[in-house]
């Protein structure tokens, strides 16, 4: 205990004393995932103070660019980190998922190699799964890699690659053996993005954004050393990877500290400044009860995320109970964002333009972005039926 005193002792006045004052807010959408390498001189040298500390990735081993940290240091730093308000130094698939998957399935040349990089902010990762014909049923995958010898040849095209632009490197899943049952033929390969074989071509939304792209392997080569696990056994590997990207969608990395929407407002607040309190309620009754319901489900959301946490002393929450905490997740933010827009009225409907203000404009931008949490990462129905069959062991 005294150890753990002085570790938040020592790590409050180590961020006080070294996160710059402007990386004491949450971070833009744009800021946080994908973007172009950044060229702000206070997030460069946050970066880096973190970096050399091993505090990018607080729990990764020290020798892959962590900081070998425990669980419950790991929460410590993170609640150290919420109280001065301070944005991560750097986030994304790299951190999420690609490198906890290659913690478990990597050899020890591929840690070596890429978690490194991931932890200094160097090297940026996409993910290569859904395709044109392939979302929820991932395994239906036509990419196809054949084995050259001395390489493997790439051929194919994936959808839905978020970040792709911006990326270094993206983690696939493809067909190396097109004559045997669907899930047996798919292998896990990493590829360097930086070639001619690999183009990527951003898809546009209504609102002027291109979050992700549509990638094109076109004789794209990876060497042989980047296969993650067995030839033709990537579905296990791709699966584990699933459960990692699931479980940071839902928080529970950090016990539901940390989130996508860590700059949303308190909705009683939010009524108080816009609706105004009648005898220090909320007069719209049902508005009233939707929002403690709300905070409600919140509250108990995170203690569950907490609980799943202790109750591992690894840290290790990724098996299939993920899916519920994706699931539940997804609909307790939304629910919360369609509540914000219940309270705001027409203020919550602002993209631009000087009658909105920056922040009502941003929770706009949140609330349709939410919309989007129940199909990224395995759309909702997909989780119900995960836990359908693997958690709660009902029939196909
Ligand atoms: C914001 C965002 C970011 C994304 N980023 C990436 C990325 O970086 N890399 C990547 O590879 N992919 C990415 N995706 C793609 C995502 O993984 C797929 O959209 C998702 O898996 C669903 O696949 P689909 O869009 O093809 O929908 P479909 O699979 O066609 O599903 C359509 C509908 O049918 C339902 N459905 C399908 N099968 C079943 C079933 N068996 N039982 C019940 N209902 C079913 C689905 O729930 C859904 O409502 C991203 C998606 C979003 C929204």
């Amino acid at each position: 205990m005294v150890k753990l005193d002085q570790f938040r002792m020592e790590t409050r006045e180590w961020l006080d004393a070294n996160c710059p004052l402007s990386m004491r807010t949450p971070a833009k959408e744009e800021e946080m995932y994908g973007g172009p390498r950044t060229t702000d001189k206070d997030a460069l040298l946050w970066l880096d103070r973190m970096a050399a500390k091993g505090w990018t990735a607080p729990q990764w081993p020290t020798e892959y660019g962590g900081a070998g940290l425990s669980k419950t240091e790991y929460l410590i730093l993170q609640e150290e980190m919420l109280a001065i308000k301070a944005r991560l130094p750097a986030q994304g698939m790299g951190f999420s998922m690609i490198g906890p998957t290659l913690l478990d399935y990597g050899t020890e040349q591929q840690k070596l190699t890429h978690l490194p990089k991931i932890a200094s902010g160097e090297i940026r990762w996409c993910q290569g799964y859904s395709e044109p014909g392939a979302g929820s049923d991932l395994a239906s995958l036509q990419t196809r890699c054949e084995d050259k010898g001395d390489y493997f040849q790439i051929n194919g095209q994936k959808t839905w690659t978020s970040g792709a632009q911006h990326a270094d490197w993206i983690f696939t899943l493809v067909r190396t053996d097109p004559k045997v049952p669907k899930h047996d033929g798919i292998s896990f390969v990493l590829i360097d993005m930086d070639q001619a074989g690999v183009t990527t071509r951003p898809i546009g939304l209504l609102s002027g954004n291109s979050p992700f792209c549509e990638t094109f392997f076109d004789n794209a080569r990876a060497e042989k050393y980047n296969l993650v696990g067995q030839l033709n056994r990537g579905w296990t590997v791709g699966k584990r990877l699933l459960q990692h990207e699931r479980s940071s969608i839902a928080g529970l990395n950090s016990g539901g500290m940390r989130g996508r929407y860590e700059n949303m407002r308190d909705l009683a607040t939010l009524a108080k400044e816009y609706i105004g309190l009648i005898q220090g309620k909320i007069s719209d009754p049902t508005l009233r009860q939707s929002i403690i319901e709300n905070n409600m489900d919140q509250q108990a959301f995170n203690i569950t995320q907490r609980r799943a946490m202790a109750e591992n002393e690894s840290g290790d929450t990724q098996g299939h109970a993920t899916s519920m905490f994706k699931y539940y997740g997804a609909g307790v933010n939304q629910q919360q964002l369609e509540l914000q827009l219940k309270v705001m009225g027409t203020q919550s409907l602002g993209w631009e333009g000087p009658e909105f203000s920056e922040e009502e404009a941003d929770l706009t931008r949140s609330w349709l972005r939410s919309k989007a949490s129940s199909i990224a990462g395995g759309s909702s129905e997909v989780q119900l039926n995960i836990v359908a069959k693997r958690v709660l062991g009902l029939p196909d």
